[in-house]
């Protein structure tokens, strides 16, 4: 494998001689390097090369490639707030790199500040994305370059109130929910860091803040798992997506194996008539079990379409 490397070395150095008019040989005797070594990095698709004058240098594997060609075409809409909703949810591979920033793809944290509420199940329905509190008029910006695939209105959004959903190079989507203006139009090109609206409460909202998602093929997982919005740092340059991530119990935090364990989890929708008791006969468990897995007490009044996780 290592002799790979080197040949590719040695050819991309030559290519790179030519592309300056210099001669791949020099003529005159030049100390030429030569790799003795290879180093592993955090990130897979990264090596180090050693040479023998104590010099070393990046060796780039190749990083994870998506079809960009259909990325802007494919699922595409300017006029629906879910692109993919038809998307076979079937067709995504268990486990997938993106590469989420790199020399040629920027990043930059939409906004800065505690996660206020996470990716959760939240009073029995689903919060898919993270809560970001604000100042309404703070600037936010777009995480990744891309392209703006859609601009929607309270009277359109529901919830998300006025909402920018933009589509980037690595494959991902983000939303920025509850703006009190958009300052960008669908098709819009955006690099990260792109003014894309201004932070508000518009929507279902009890105060200004940002909600923000990240999705795969439509599919939303932890944003948390991409950017500590503490700080604003992207946790990794490339993001491991496995398929248990889109389960609203999947985030950031668990191991690998306690998401699996939360995305196999059984979840029971309210029926009317319905009770705690009831429905944990039904499913051979016992109330307090059901109140700890959904942290909500015995007493609590359930609501018809309530989701409950059972076991
Ligand atoms: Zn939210």
């Amino acid at each position: 494998m290592k002799k790979i490397y080197f040949a590719l070395l040695f050819l991309l150095t030559s290519l790179a001689c030519m592309a300056q008019g210099l001669p791949a040989v020099p003529d005159s005797v030049v100390p030429i390097r030569l790799p003795m070594d290879t180093l592993d990095t955090q990130d897979k698709y990264t090596r180090i090369i050693l040479f023998d004058d104590h010099t070393w240098n990046y060796l780039d594997l190749g990083h994870p490639k998506i079809d960009t060609a259909s990325l802007f075409d494919q699922y595409w809409t300017t006029t629906e707030m879910h692109a993919y909703r038809n998307y076979p949810a079937s067709q995504i591979p268990d486990e997938i790199d993106l590469l989420l920033a790199d020399s040629l793809n920027n990043y930059c944290a939409p906004i800065l500040g505690p996660v206020y509420s996470g990716y959760k199940v939240r009073h029995g329905s689903q919060h898919t994305g993270v809560d970001i509190p604000l100042s309404t008029g703070d600037t936010i910006v777009a995480a990744f370059d891309g392209v703006v695939r859609y601009v929607g209105t309270t009277k359109q959004t529901g919830g998300y109130g006025n909402l920018v959903v933009i589509r980037h190079s690595n494959g991902l989507e983000t939303y920025y929910g509850h703006l009190s203006k958009t300052l960008c139009e669908p098709n819009d090109p955006v690099k990260a860091g792109d003014v894309i609206g201004l932070g508000g409460s518009t929507g279902r909202s009890t105060g200004p803040h940002l909600h923000f998602e990240t999705r795969y093929k439509g599919q939303t997982f932890d944003p948390d798992r991409v950017i500590d919005f503490q700080t604003g740092a992207l946790r990794d340059s490339i993001l491991t997506l496995h398929k248990h991530y889109f389960s609203i119990y999947s985030h950031y935090g668990q191991t690998d194996t306690e998401s699996k364990a939360a995305s196999d989890r059984i979840v029971y929708s309210v029926r009317s008539g319905d009770t705690l008791s009831g429905i944990a006969k039904k499913y051979g468990t016992t109330v307090s079990a059901i109140c700890k897995l959904n942290n909500i007490s015995s007493k609590k009044t359930l609501r018809i379409g309530e989701k409950l996780i059972v076991r």
